[in-house]
């Protein structure tokens, strides 16, 4: 079995293969916390977890990155306002990200760098760019050249001459100069680039500090002043970091392909020399209930908590965001389509569990035991063709009609039951709903607890704070109580 994926890079399905067999390295623009994230934010998130559940299907081991954008003029702005500092403000937000994720089931990715502890990397990025020309510094931010950069555009297929008449746009893009207003009104302070870049598309790559970023703690040392990073260096060089020059899939929402993605591929190719990211993915929008892209600035954002208050099953909400269209489709919210997801989820929990409470009759029927065997096929087949798991569920859905009329007559035997078991593992390797808890789990959060009990009794409460972090990333909450410290899962 071949999979096909399909690259923004080349616009076609192109055959996969990582550069080191059998391993991939797969960085995903992760949430900037200034909020809490939107549906639409998580539909992004939940299609990384797609792509990284399908590839392990496909027997790859996944080196998965996530950063967290801890960072940013909005972040900024709401700090200003709460007058605390960034690090203070993000904190709730951060929790919130990681609770929604375990409530929507996405696997944890293996790393979550944030972009505040990696301002080394930057500054070592930004550097290089310098040295070699590629960047320049103007009273005190530093820019990236856009003309030292002929290939720039290639992803998102701009050409160069259509690039300087969308300059405007270029302009745009978070930690630049945002064109999304945010909450803040007069004193927000995000603002047009200034006029002292050579291009008017020249992007930042480090601002100068301001006085209000200093008790903000936003500022740093670099040798080229004191500062803080653009948005879009942090995810050139985390990835390098944890995953190195070359990454076999990037991926991100199609609102970042221009500029954020450009600029990372200018960033990095610039910087190493070397091809960044050899399949890049997009994700689609999810549009609100009037059709307009879900973004938090515009107002109109649903969150999870928000479908969980008005009684949805996070489990639900996954099926709806991840299966019920094609990831590169643009996906609507309502009420009722949440309804239709969860009578979905019901149907296929239904029959999963009914498979395995069955008792195999006697003998097999030869055409249902085809059957399985081809929807088997089919499924796998949608799947390796662009992820395509709304057509794959299709098929499941027909089959477990015709398996559930088989076993009111009694016609599933030892080997149909066999196969309809495995046909369960293959659509639940993806969609995960079918399982109520964890294995496991309870005992790993058991030990947990018990560890930090004894971290807080030595008072050390580093390790104490860490692990209700770790058991947060993974939606655990504790709490303490007279009977001792009780845990629950957080939606
Ligand atoms: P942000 O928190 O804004 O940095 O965005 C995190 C991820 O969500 C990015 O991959 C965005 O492309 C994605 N995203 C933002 N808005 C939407 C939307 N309405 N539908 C789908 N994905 C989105
Ligand atoms: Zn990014």
């Amino acid at each position: 079995m071949t999979l096909r994926l399909h690259n923004t890079l080349t616009a076609t399905k192109d055959v996969f293969e990582p550069v080191a067999a059998g391993q991939v390295g797969m960085y995903t623009c992760g949430p900037t916390v200034w909020n809490y994230a939107h549906a639409g934010n998580l539909r992004a998130f939940l299609v990384y977890d797609l792509v990284r559940r399908h590839l392990q299907v496909s027997g790859y081991d996944v080196t998965h990155v996530m950063n967290l954008t801890d960072i940013d003029d909005r972040i900024l702005d709401q700090a200003m306002h709460a007058g605390v500092t960034i690090g203070d403000y993000v904190k709730p937000y951060v929790a919130a990200f990681f609770e929604d994720m375990g409530a929507l089931r996405a696997q944890p990715a293996t790393h979550y760098p944030r972009a505040t502890e990696h301002i080394p990397e930057m500054v070592e990025m930004i550097s290089e760019l310098i040295e070699n020309q590629h960047a320049y510094i103007a009273d005190g931010d530093v820019y990236f050249r856009i003309a030292s950069f002929p290939t720039y555009g290639a992803l998102s297929h701009l050409d160069r001459a259509g690039l300087r008449a969308g300059a405007r746009i270029a302009q745009g893009g978070r930690g630049l100069g945002s064109a999304e207003p945010v909450p803040g009104g007069a004193s927000s302070r995000i603002r047009q680039d200034k006029y002292d870049k050579e291009s008017v598309s020249d992007f930042a790559l480090w601002k100068k500090a301001q006085p209000d970023d200093e008790k903000l703690g936003a500022a740093w040392d670099a040798p080229f002043g004191r500062g803080r990073p653009g948005w879009h260096i942090e995810c050139s060089a985390m990835s390098k970091r944890y995953l190195g020059v070359t990454l076999d899939i990037h991926a991100g929402g199609v609102d970042l392909m221009f500029p954020h993605h450009e600029n990372e591929i200018a960033q990095s190719e610039a910087a190493n020399h070397k091809q960044f990211a050899r399949f890049w993915l997009h994700s689609e929008h999810l549009a609100d209930a009037t059709g307009e892209k879900m973004s938090k600035s515009a107002g109109g954002f649903t969150t999870l908590r928000d479908l969980t208050d008005a009684g949805h099953d996070p489990v639900a909400v996954r099926f709806f965001l991840l299966a019920s269209a094609h990831y590169r489709t643009r996906l609507r919210l309502s009420t009722e389509s949440l309804h239709a997801a969860a009578e979905q989820v019901r149907r296929l929990r239904e029959f999963a569990d009914r498979v395995q409470r069955s008792t195999p009759s006697d003998v097999d029927d030869g055409d249902l035991l085809r059957r399985i065997g081809e929807v088997r096929t089919g499924y796998r087949e949608a799947l390796d063709d662009d992820l395509n798991l709304p057509q794959g569920v299709g098929l499941v859905f027909e089959l477990a009609r015709e398996a559930n009329a088989a076993m009111d007559s009694g016609r599933v035997g030892e080997r149909s039951r066999d196969a309809l078991l495995l046909l369960v593992d293959d659509f639940d390797a993806h969609l995960d709903i079918v399982r109520s808890e964890e294995p496991g789990l309870a005992q790993e959060v058991a030990r947990l607890i018990a560890e930090r009990e004894a971290a807080r009794k030595g008072r050390d409460f580093g390790r104490a704070d860490q692990i209700r972090e770790e058991l947060r990333e993974k939606g655990i909450a504790l709490e303490d109580s007279k009977e001792g410290v009780r845990w629950r899962r957080v939606r």
